[in-house]
């Protein structure tokens, strides 16, 4: 796996592809870019429906592209692209998501699409070479060493946008080729706030809202993510993700609680000494490094002040309350297809409970159920994980409609 094999360093324009612009991802990495005019420029951005988001992100920063993942909307956006008078080329459809990642002039791809509908622009970008930038972590848990393939034919690179593998990967050796055992690598820490449930009771959170388990209280996130961080399933996710991008067994990748979110991750060494990266829970932060490595470039973010910051604080893990983080190693564990059946039912079952068809207790239950209902096969080709991923919705659909009709 190439994800430490040194992209030149910025001496031309690097042009970004971002995929899932108008989310919250693609609007810190926007942030970044326009800070770095000479350097970087967004070349081409991508919405899944809100074309009068994209349009605002178009008059800002005049990218060369722009598309929308519904075909439907193909002539809004062009409509509103020849009234504002910009000669950004419009498209549509995940076909054309997909090209955009592969385009010629494109020579980084932030992939932060959420959720398994990230899967195919994520995969063409790593066929064609780019140099990968990966938030969209469901790409790599469902497909693992298909994408690390794909990378290495492609002879791209990928560096990890997600905070806390940003931050493994800044603690490990530069010349870290997932060979953890010749750098002295132990073990890797990922911290974990815990987001807005941290030590509450099971029974108090029978009937929270959607806006509730969305209020989380250090980062700023879509609303699957801040779901995924109010479950624990996001960790579990990142467990997985960890495993692919360092070639760590499960058994040496820990989890613990660190409710003030400014240690993000570290890397425990042989000798005794542990690594961590510390900064303000601002993507900006692991985005400009991703953005501009291996250089370090201005990302809008303060350094943090310890003193202000005062004390750090690291706590076990509730895995009763938490029960989505066992899932998740438990899948991670039973390897082939598991990852991808448990991401898709919990893709699911978080939608169902922002839908509010889903008592937010149920999440676990739905993943649980559906990783039963399914036998695990191996991961051969992307088409085995496609057909795991459509038959876990399909299983995980049941579930939400027979718990739906249980509690109306
Ligand atoms: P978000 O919901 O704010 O944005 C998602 C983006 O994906 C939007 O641009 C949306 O238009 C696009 N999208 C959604 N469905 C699509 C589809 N079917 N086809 C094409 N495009 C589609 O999400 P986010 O919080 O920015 O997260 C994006 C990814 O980054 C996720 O995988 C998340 O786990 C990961 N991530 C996010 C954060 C964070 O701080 N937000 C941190 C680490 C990792
Ligand atoms: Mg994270």
């Amino acid at each position: 796996m190439s994800a430490a094999v040194a992209p030149p360093p910025i001496d031309r324009v690097r042009n970004v592809a971002v995929l899932g612009a108008t989310g919250s991802i693609g609007g810190s990495a926007l942030d970044v870019i326009a800070r770095h005019p000479g350097r970087l420029r967004a070349f081409a951005l991508t919405a899944h429906r809100d074309v009068e988001g994209l349009l605002a992100l178009c008059r800002a920063v005049r990218p060369v592209h722009a598309a929308i993942a519904d075909a439907g909307l193909l002539d809004a956006l062009a409509r509103g692209l020849r009234d504002a008078g910009l000669d950004t080329l419009p498209s549509a459809g995940a076909a054309a998501l997909e090209q955009l990642a592969c385009a010629r002039e494109v020579d980084t791809v932030l992939a932060a699409i959420v959720g398994g509908a990230g899967l195919g622009s994520t995969l063409a970008a790593a066929r064609a070479g780019k140099r990968v930038l990966l938030a969209n972590k469901e790409a790599i848990v469902m497909t693992g060493a298909l994408l690390l393939d794909a990378l290495a034919q492609g002879g791209g690179s990928l560096l990890p946008v997600d905070s806390e593998h940003n931050a493994v990967f800044q603690c490990l050796p530069q010349a870290f080729a997932r060979d953890p055992a010749r750098h002295g690598v132990e073990r890797i820490v990922l911290t974990a706030s815990g987001g807005p449930f941290r030590g509450r009771r099971r029974e108090s959170l029978l009937s929270v809202t959607p806006d509730e388990a969305c209020a989380h209280p250090n980062w700023s996130m879509g609303r699957k993510i801040s779901v995924d961080s109010a479950t624990l399933m996001n960790k579990g996710l990142e467990v997985i993700e960890a495993h692919w991008l360092f070639g760590l067994a499960a058994d040496r990748i820990d989890v613990v609680m660190h409710p003030q979110s400014l240690v993000h991750a570290l890397v425990a060494y042989r000798d005794g000494s542990m690594l961590g990266q510390m900064g303000h829970p601002d993507m900006r932060t692991a985005l400009a490094h991703a953005l501009g490595w291996p250089e370090r470039i201005e990302a809008g973010v303060p350094l943090l002040d310890l003193l202000a910051a005062g004390r750090l604080d690291f706590e076990p893990v509730d895995r009763e309350l938490f029960a989505c983080l066992d899932l998740a190693y438990g899948a991670l564990g039973a390897g082939g297809t598991a990852p991808t059946l448990l991401n898709a039912a919990n893709e699911v079952a978080v939608a169902a409970f922002l839908d509010q068809r889903l008592p937010f207790l149920d999440i676990p239950n739905v993943c649980a159920a559906t990783l039963e209902a399914i036998p695990v096969t191996a991961v051969a080709s992307v088409d085995c994980v496609l057909a795991a991923d459509a038959e876990a919705r399909r299983v995980a659909e049941a579930f939400v409609a027979r718990a739906h009709g249980s509690t109306r």
